[in-house]
């Protein structure tokens, strides 16, 4: 098996004055050389304080800092699994998963200490570890003598260095197992096509508990020596002023269409000057067509990719150059990843016809911790099956077209929301929608279409009825239109449809 080989040490030795990480909220500045003494510092204070072993977890509850890339690569160092937690979620969520990964430890910022506290005495994690305000961390890096990476542990590509909780979208969060060799394939996959040099200066405003915060944005661009700026929770006016500037070189950008769609939505949108990016990438959910023409508009062509937490993430990515001429694709595989798209009985699909995309290579999970059943499920001969309706054209572009549990339908057609949701966002008034299906006498399911308008104009059902009337076929129409004032989102920004169907469980028509 391959060696894990430790970046960070390699990048102090070659460019050690080099910026590796900016904590924007604290206005904290690391070169490689000190982000590597930090590690190893706290490599060895997890080691020797809190006895962490090769392959104990060690969880993290904290709101994105770059403490979070320390923790991940101390980790490493020491052969120790790396569990990042959704900062959103309350204690019973958290206890459930804390119970399911069972840490050795677990770090957490003075924000989230009360309920750090109360998941580790509920799920009986032997220790806690306190970030700032005088805490443990800080105080076991400057105690500690550094570990260097020739004295870490000795793992290979085929070990786990990270347990990854999906995002909940569709039901609880399922903890995928990320080897070092995942996360190396992501690296060379996303990095060689998204523009991620050693000159890279990535600002990242997703939380580094999911894959895009931590895959997507950050490791790609530490894995070659580039820089990387940390916002605490995202903020669209700071992130449009941040690009701006080009602050510290920003010169790439990637987020989920809500991050576009809050940003292109501020005041300030209009007076940003975008033309200190490399490129812009989105991934994560549908992108609606029509925010991709006012970012075009702007003068980017945003680069469209398409991933998942258990394929670490990258595995569709569309090139800027074919941006317009695709719009709506999500591009075809990265490297050395391969994807069929597949017919219920496990044929291959053909062009044009919609199917489930599957996945293999170097970068797709081995399975989810502690869960043989799903695993027996998800992945067959190395092909993990995602969940994802979608079609390739004669060209070899694939197009997502939704989750298959998103889909209904209506009178024996199926209908898939994010087609109508595109729809809905031609509308000048909408600044958000999201389509369900609810129980239809006559049709079986129908779709009902939930709208929030932007603040200051307005909208009727009838003008949404029309306008889908006119650009859809007739099952395809919502019957039914609320009107909102804000849509539940997970942490990621996605819609977060079980409670969207909840809250509308008694509309019927
Ligand atoms: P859970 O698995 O817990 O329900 P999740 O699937 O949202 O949550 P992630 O791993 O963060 O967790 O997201 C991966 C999913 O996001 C994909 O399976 C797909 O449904 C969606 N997705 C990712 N990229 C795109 C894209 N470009 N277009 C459409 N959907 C996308
Ligand atoms: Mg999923």
């Amino acid at each position: 098996a391959v060696r894990y080989y430790d970046w960070i040490a390699h990048h102090a030795r070659r460019t050690p004055a080099k910026l590796a990480a900016v904590d924007l909220a604290s206005n904290r500045l690391f070169s490689y050389e000190t982000m590597n003494d930090r590690v190893g510092r706290l490599a060895r204070h997890l080691r020797d304080v809190h006895e962490v072993r090769v392959g104990d977890r060690v969880a993290v509850l904290a709101l994105n800092s770059t403490d979070i890339f320390e923790v991940q690569f101390a980790c490493a160092r020491i052969g120790a699994i790396f569990v990042p937690l959704n900062t959103r979620l309350t204690v019973p969520e958290l206890e459930f998963i804390v119970s399911d990964a069972s840490p050795r430890l677990m770090i957490h910022d003075d924000d989230l200490a009360d309920t750090a506290g109360q998941v580790a005495a509920r799920c009986g994690v032997p220790a806690v570890c306190q970030v700032g305000g005088g805490g443990d961390y800080e105080r076991g890096i400057a105690l500690s003598s550094a570990l260097p990476a020739e004295e870490g542990e000795i793992v290979s590509h085929d070990d786990v260095s990270t347990i990854m909780y999906t995002s909940g979208t569709t039901g609880r969060p399922k903890g995928a197992m990320i080897t070092h060799g995942m996360t190396f394939y992501n690296c060379v996959n996303l990095g060689s096509i998204a523009y991620v040099t050693p000159s890279t200066v990535q600002l990242v405003v997703l939380p580094l508990f999911h894959t895009g915060g931590l895959n997507c944005y950050a490791n790609p661009v530490f894995h070659v020596g580039g820089t990387v700026l940390v916002m605490r929770a995202f903020d669209p006016g700071m992130a449009l002023r941040l690009i701006g500037e080009r602050a510290y070189g920003l010169n790439l950008f990637f987020g989920v269409p809500s991050i576009y769609q809050f940003m292109g939505q501020h005041p300030a949108f209009a007076e940003t000057d975008f033309s200190g990016l490399v490129v812009g990438g989105v991934g994560g959910a549908p992108m609606p067509v029509p925010l991709l023409k006012l970012w075009e508009s702007k003068g980017i062509a945003l680069m469209q990719g398409y991933g998942m937490t258990e394929t670490s993430p990258s595995v569709l990515a569309l090139d800027n150059m074919d941006a317009a001429r695709k719009a709506g694709s999500a591009g075809k595989p990265v490297l050395h990843t391969e994807v069929r798209v597949v017919r219920e009985d496990g044929s291959d699909a053909d062009a044009g016809e919609i199917g489930e995309l599957w996945v293999r290579g170097p970068n797709v999970t081995p399975g989810y911790w502690n869960r043989p059943e799903a695993n027996k499920a998800a992945i067959t001969d190395g092909w993990l099956h995602t969940g994802d309706a979608t079609r390739v054209d004669e060209e070899g572009y694939y197009y997502i077209v939704d989750r298959w549990k998103d889909m209904y339908i209506s009178g024996g057609e199926n209908v898939y929301p994010a087609e109508v949701e595109d729809v809905l966002y031609q509308l000048a008034a909408v600044a958000e929608a999201a389509v369900i299906g609810i129980p239809d006498e006559t049709w079986g399911e129908a779709g009902m279409a939930v709208v929030v308008v932007k603040p200051g104009q307005e909208l009727t059902e009838a003008e949404v009825m029309a306008h889908c009337r006119a650009n859809l076929a007739r099952f395809k129409c919502p019957r039914v239109v609320s009107f909102v004032a804000a849509l539940p989102r997970n942490a990621t920004g996605k819609v977060h449809k079980p409670t969207l169907r909840g809250q509308f469980a008694d509309v019927t028509v």
